[in-house]
């Protein structure tokens, strides 16, 4: 076989199935495995002896032997304290190496298959995927021995493989992306034969296995329970895993089946699905129908389509620019689900490709772009040539350039270099090309379309014999060009008071780097004990610094610095991302003329713990009850329709089942619940704000009706010119609508009369108000702090400084104590100074 001159292998790395392809002229084809299966569960098995099992073997034992078999690790990706112990063997193994025994598995079949040894390979990942998972996936691919392993992120490569080769121009597709673990809505833009992720939403946590645990939780158990006695019969019980688990399996199958048929028979009966207490065989039969199946997945869809509409409304996109929906992922063979994304989103949807292998092909037409280094030199070849060119491109008259090198010293005028595609009809040829001593050229190649052009490279010496050269031939086909890298999170700095300062946005093209001038909130004194200035960074999309996942921090410690940093002395912090996604903080001080820097670790995310969750949901399932109480008293169509979604997608009830089934050990609902808490606590936030503009509004319009007297009377002419300015900043704000802003705005005016006030009176009352309403966020009993704020304004408005005295001195009961729960650690000790 001629040696590849580009990578030509994509897999596709999933949470349930993963596949290799391989690019063959213009076609990718999937590379069986070694049952003939196109794709390969992401299970495995260890055995007594400690050897490795992957792929349909190990996804039985899952079933049969949960205590030596692996599946799902890829939701654990990037998280710390993961491991899986195989009980038989002794073998403990993180999720990383278990994806890395994936990857060999499927390296095997490409070597059985084609026995060709894959060296480097393009390895996708989903969009929503973070910085700390797409670092542990890297890892994985090292592990497995590819020396090469660019990722691509699955829409991407689904998109390549719905577009290659063909003629569109200046459209926009959605790509829907279900697939066992992960959601992921992409839109993206193809012109000029290039396309563009112009927005992506994503849930890593919504999947087909959700489908298989609601029929399990739903309507296996229940009917099993109305047959038998099973004292304590649930998920995450250990007496119970093998049946549970026998369950699962049975209703994933049903599940699938249920797919191009009205009812599916699940019989458990021969083997029983388990004894009873009295050692009794279980046997369960259940006939399953679809319509109840669909009754389940009706949650999942409506999320996903809410998920896909904010996509489209953050792109500011209506439905109708959209050409097609382009289907990924096994739920989306799914009759129901096809119907009703349909319906819900009102674009056609596109079902010319087989939605599980999808992604395996278009990360092999991706592989085809990606150029191998050059090989060592075989021996006999003295004369080597650097190509420079692009593999794939739209150009059907692509430009290739380079330098032929010969043995030391030697001068290569007079040498002829020519490119051949004898594959063309009729056979092509560049025309030889005369090379000056330093063995330089630039020519064209002209491309057939629909087909991968080879081009052979003839060398001749002056006197016309021919040369060995390497390599021998270069690979050139017309077809659409895959985007560069972007964002798929924003990444920022907490600033004091949980807000955050956005430094690279989401869709920027990676590598980059962006720089923000801030200044410290504390006195840094060199040497103290324990003395540091924290600077954490996040990664997201909420305006509150908390609602986001934490990337790391960068510390500078009281004794690394050489003088003291005193409060309100310039940061300038920048961030720093490299094409691998690597993060990198530097804060630059310029009163010490110090830089200091931190790599994030990125792996270090810890699942939340059980007693954690439970807390954190019973305060959110608190806030709902009262915000759904206000929105309904106030009919606010904002606030509704946000608490309409939450319901249609039965949040609560799901954060509920995954927090239940983390207190019985399952580690992969930690995960899952820590994610959708801070989803359910930010789309809580925007109701709160939806419900509280009206008031914010009344008390922005009051203070800017007031001030003018106040001004009038304790204020000086400059006063006055300050006074407009932030007014007029306030007004802005009132159009815009945007509630967080308006708040701080007023806020700030307020504090800013109050001292005007202050200069005359005396009293400092109303500025301790402020600046207390402007901490809200971190004050303990949100109800507590919303009733005092209102009453602390009622007490501004009727100019009552007593009852506000009264309202600062409970407010500050509510600051959290120093080192709470939930202190300390995200305290961030930088803030934005104002122009
Ligand atoms: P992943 O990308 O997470 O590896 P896949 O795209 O392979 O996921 O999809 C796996 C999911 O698809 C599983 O939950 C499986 O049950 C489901 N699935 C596979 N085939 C079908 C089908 N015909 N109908 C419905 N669901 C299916
Ligand atoms: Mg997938």
């Amino acid at each position: 076989m001629m040696a590849r001159s580009t990578m030509d292998f994509g897999i596709d790395l999933g949470t349930t199935n993963s596949a290799i392809a391989v690019l063959d002229g213009t076609e990718a084809r999937i590379v069986k495995n070694a049952f003939g299966h196109d794709t390969t569960p992401s299970a495995v098995y260890a055995d007594r002896a400690g050897r490795i099992h992957v792929g349909e073997r190990a996804r039985e034992r899952v079933e049969s032997d949960p205590a030596n078999a692996a599946a799902e690790f890829k939701l654990r990706m990037g998280l710390r304290d993961q491991l899986t112990s195989f009980v038989n063997s002794g073998l403990s193994l993180g999720p990383e190496e278990l994806s890395a025994h994936v990857l060999r598995a499927l390296k095997a079949n490409v070597t059985r298959q084609l026995g060709e040894e894959v060296r480097a390979a393009v390895i996708t990942v989903p969009a929503a995927f973070e910085l700390n998972q797409t670092d542990a996936t890297r890892r994985a691919a090292e592990a497995a021995g590819l020396e090469l392993s660019p990722l691509l992120q699955e829409p991407t490569a689904a998109a390549l493989a719905y577009s290659f080769q063909r003629d569109e121009d200046n459209i926009y597709r959605l790509v829907f992306d279900l697939g066992g673990g992960t959601f992921d809505a992409s839109v993206v833009h193809i012109r000029d034969g290039e396309f563009d992720i112009v927005n992506h939403r994503g849930d890593n946590f919504l999947g087909g296995k959700l489908i298989d645990w609601a029929i399990v939780e739903q309507l296996l158990i229940p009917a099993l329970l109305r047959q038998y006695t099973l004292p304590g019969f649930g998920r995450g019980e250990p007496a119970w895993a093998q049946a549970i688990a026998k369950l699962k399996a049975a209703a994933e199958n049903a599940k699938i089946e249920l797919s191009s048929a009205d009812s599916a028979l699940i019989d458990i009966s021969d083997p029983p699905l388990c004894a009873d207490s009295r050692g009794a065989p279980v046997e369960f039969v259940h006939e399953l129908h679809s319509a109840d199946v669909d009754a389940l997945t009706e949650p999942f869809v409506a999320r996903a389509v809410n998920i896909c509409q904010a996509a489209l409304r953050e792109s500011q996109l209506t439905p109708d620019r959209i050409d097609r929906v382009l289907l990924v992922g096994g739920p989306t063979l799914t009759p129901y689900l096809r119907r009703r994304l349909h319906e819900g989103l009102g674009i056609e949807l596109d079902v010319s490709q087989d939605p599980m292998t999808v992604v395996a092909r278009g990360a092999a037409i991706f592989a085809g772009t990606q150029r191998l280094p050059a090989e060592p030199v075989r021996p006999g070849v003295s004369y080597t040539v650097d190509l420079e060119y692009k593999p794939i491109g739209s150009d059907p008259e692509p430009m290739v350039g380079g330098v032929v090198r010969g043995p030391a010293g030697r001068a290569l005028d007079g040498f002829t270099v020519e490119f051949v595609n004898a594959g063309a009809r009729p056979p092509w040829r560049s025309g030889k090309v005369v090379l000056p001593a330093a063995g330089t050229f630039i020519t064209t190649l002209r491309a057939e379309p629909e087909r991968r052009n080879v081009y052979e490279i003839v060398l001749e010496g002056p006197t016309g014999a021919r040369e060995k050269v390497q390599p021998t031939e270069l690979t050139y086909t017309v077809g659409v060009v895959a985007p560069a890298a972007t964002l798929t999170h924003s990444i920022g700095v907490t600033l004091a008071g949980n807000e955050v300062s956005w430094l690279l946005a989401k869709g920027t093209r990676i590598p980059e780097k962006a720089r923000e001038i801030l200044r410290s909130t504390v006195r840094l004194t060199r040497g103290e004990s324990g003395g540091l200035l924290r600077i954490p960074i996040v990664e997201g999309e909420h305006a509150r610094a908390n609602r986001n996942r934490q990337v790391g921090a960068l510390e500078i410690l009281a004794d690394q610095v050489t003088r003291d940093i005193p409060k309100n002395s310039e940061i300038e912090v920048e961030i720093q991302i490299d094409a691998s996604r690597l993060v990198t903080t530097r804060a630059y001080v310029p009163v010490l003329d110090e830089e200091f820097e931190a790599f994030h670790d990125l792996t270090t995310e810890r699942a939340p713990e059980p007693a954690e969750l439970r807390r954190a949901l019973q305060a959110e399932q608190q806030r709902l009850d009262g915000l759904q109480t206000d929105a309904r008293r106030t009919a606010d169509p904002a606030a509704l329709a946000i608490l309409d979604e939450l319901d249609d997608e039965r949040v609560v009830d799901q954060l509920e089942n995954d927090v239940a089934a983390t207190e019985h050990g399952d580690t992969d609902a930690a995960g899952t619940a820590g994610r959708r808490l801070l989803d359910l606590q930010a789309r809580l936030d925007a109701v709160e704000q939806a419900l509280e503009w009206p008031s914010l509004v009344e008390w922005a319009n009051r203070v800017l009706h007031d001030a003018p007297g106040l001004i009038d009377e304790y204020g000086e002419p400059r006063d006055r010119r300050r006074y407009e300015l932030l007014a007029a900043d306030v007004r802005r704000a009132l159009e815009s609508r945007d509630a967080e802003h308006l708040r701080t705005l007023v806020d700030q005016l307020a504090a800013y009369l109050a001292t005007v006030v202050d200069r005359r009176t005396g009293a400092v009352v109303m500025a301790r108000f402020s600046q207390l309403t402007g901490m809200r966020d971190e004050l303990t009993d949100q109800a507590a702090a919303a009733r005092l704020i209102a009453k602390g304004r009622r007490a501004v408005d009727g100019n009552d400084i007593e009852a506000l005295r009264s309202v600062n001195r409970e407010l500050i009961e509510l600051l959290p104590r120093g080192d709470g729960p939930d202190g300390g650690e995200d305290v961030s000790g930088v803030y934005k100074p104002q122009r």
